[in-house]
């Protein structure tokens, strides 16, 4: 599969096309991106690299980063993660109080923010620096050790997150925060601020193709059991209240975040990352969507 020239093609095509979608502006520092940036990034199971457009600039990873921290968790605690999050799609908004009263405090997966805020707490109750601790997990899935966390992006969102502060203590109101909300806060805002590249990305997400086995160090993160479920909670929930339309037309496990980036895994296969910062109305990146819904097309594979 001559992957560079597919890329390029869909690179080529979709930046053509009307982009109606806007940038995350409820956190007024991504409010600052360029929107007309574009990088795509595909890396199979070899660890050969295709790059199109801007694929080696950093950008905001955002709720991409819940994949990580799920990841890290479920590796260190195994099945009792699912005591205190579900593994249901949400089919409500990223960051929706509703689910929250009905279910007794029990998030409905760990790709909303209630429910990657209880992962949060999970890190504080596991590492005694659970930011450093974080940064290098995600550095060596990355095989990068430049990867940081953007601390003006933590600034403008601990300045404006009331709905995640709103989302913490109410979960502890139930009893499944064991820390101070602030400090859940804290680290969240951090985990969303990490700056990484569609390159670095699909670098990141190679663990997931690969049975649970970091390639970069051949490593075993998570058993195939583990990574199974990681990449059947990605398809389940990768994409908010979009999670069914991506199934749909993509057909590949993936995450996005508001910051424009979107990864995906084809198991066996290839890891794929894009940046595109305007948003449609669920959060999800308008071109990023576009072009992972043509590569499965074109190439006439997907998990399905
Ligand atoms: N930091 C963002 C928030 O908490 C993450 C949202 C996202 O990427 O889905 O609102």
């Amino acid at each position: 599969m001559d992957y560079q020239k597919i890329l390029n093609d869909i690179y080529n095509e979709v930046i053509q096309l009307e982009n109606n979608g806007s940038i995350a502006e409820y956190i007024p520092e991504l409010a600052k991106v360029d929107a007309s940036k574009f990088g795509i990034s595909l890396i199979d199971n070899q660890q050969n690299i295709y790059n199109v457009g801007n694929a080696t600039e950093n950008f905001s990873i955002q709720s991409i980063t819940k994949v990580f921290t799920t990841a890290l968790i479920f590796s260190e605690i195994g099945n009792d993660l699912w005591k205190r999050v579900n593994f249901e799609p949400s089919g409500n908004a990223f960051n929706s109080l509703v689910q929250l009263e009905y279910e007794n405090g029990i998030p409905r997966n760990p790709f909303i923010n209630a429910g990657a805020l209880v992962i949060a707490d999970l890190m504080l109750e596991h590492f005694e620096d659970p930011k450093t601790y974080f940064l290098d997990f995600v550095r060596t899935l990355a095989n990068s050790k430049s990867i940081n966390y953007n601390l003006e992006v933590v600034n403008s969102e601990k300045e404006t997150g009331f709905r995640n502060a709103a989302l913490v203590n109410y979960i502890k109101s139930y009893g499944n925060i064991k820390n101070n909300p602030e400090d859940v806060l804290d680290f969240y805002y951090h985990q969303c601020a990490l700056a990484m590249s569609c390159e670095e990305l699909a670098k990141s997400f190679q663990v997931f193709s690969n049975n649970g086995i970091n390639p970069y160090n051949n490593e075993r993160l998570l058993t195939s059991s583990q990574c199974k479920r990681m990449n059947a909670l990605m398809q389940m929930c990768g994409f908010y209240d979009q999670a069914g339309e991506f199934t749909f037309k993509v057909g590949l496990p993936g995450k996005s975040g508001v910051g424009g980036g979107v990864a995906a895994v084809f198991p066996n296969n290839y890891t794929v990352a894009v940046w595109s910062p305007k948003l449609n109305k669920k959060g999800n990146s308008v071109y990023g969507l576009e072009t992972l819904e043509r590569l499965t097309t074109i190439t006439e594979a997907s998990i399905f």
